[in-house]
């Protein structure tokens, strides 16, 4: 189900949960709420609609990747840059890393790991921050 965006840094700036199986729903609200606006929208954490749980969604070009309770296991080669959120207005300067290494949970709950580069890892940083309760 597509869900309405959450602009309300308060609640963005409260740490989200580690999330479980009993969370699949909002798995699939998020995939379907970032399908809706991927021609602006690149990435979505969970609690962009309203859910306080470590959900993430990545457009890829094959689609939108979920990651559940990930964590950046090795990053390198930082770089300045700026970013503009869909929750929040204007750009804000932050630092990113060309490379990262990235562990998470499948939709089964399956362990995954892969590296990622470029947009797609400055992306997922970003939707991490989220999960932190970082607003950039
Ligand atoms: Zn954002």
């Amino acid at each position: 189900m597509i869900r309405s965006i959450i602009h309300d840094e308060m609640f963005l700036s409260v740490p989200s949960e580690k999330a479980g199986k009993e969370h699949l729903q909002t798995v699939q609200d998020l995939r379907d709420t970032l399908h809706s606006v991927r021609e602006r929208c690149a990435g979505m954490a969970a609690n962009m609609i309203g859910v306080n749980k470590n959900i993430i969604a990545v457009t890829m070009p094959f689609g939108e990747m979920v990651m559940i309770n990930p964590v950046i296991i090795r990053k390198a080669e930082p770089y300045e840059t700026e970013e503009g959120c869909l929750s929040l207005k204007g750009q804000r300067k932050t630092t990113r890393y060309r490379k990262i290494t990235v562990r998470w949970q499948n939709e089964n709950m399956e362990v995954m790991k892969a590296d990622f580069s470029g947009f797609t890892a400055q992306v997922i940083q970003h939707e991490i921050d989220h999960c932190a309760g970082i607003v950039i």
